[in-house]
């Protein structure tokens, strides 16, 4: 696979830790699949668990409420149906 970045170098399969911020705090997942390439040394991860690690923060970030905010937002989110913008089903 080549390289999108530079496009000389090949990405090689690897396994490196993925660094975020939440807020301020730094969060460290250790070993995570990704390609990097040889020339550049850009670093691709994997889209899936990209998306999966955002699926867990938003998970995390939603049990931080107080119940009373948690009841507000499950409220807001039965009568925000009319919002341009929302998910139709
Ligand atoms: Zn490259």
């Amino acid at each position: 696979m080549k390289c999108h970045h530079c496009r000389i170098g090949h990405l090689h399969s690897t396994k490196m830790p993925f660094i975020t911020f939440l807020d301020e705090q730094m969060l460290v997942v250790p070993d995570v699949s990704a390609y990097r390439c040889d020339m550049c040394g850009d670093v691709l991860f994997n889209e899936g668990f990209l998306e999966q690690l955002q699926y867990l923060l938003d998970q995390l970030t939603e049990a931080e409420y107080p119940p009373e905010t948690a009841e507000w937002l499950a409220l807001n989110e039965q009568l925000g149906h009319w919002q341009p913008g929302d998910r139709m089903s």
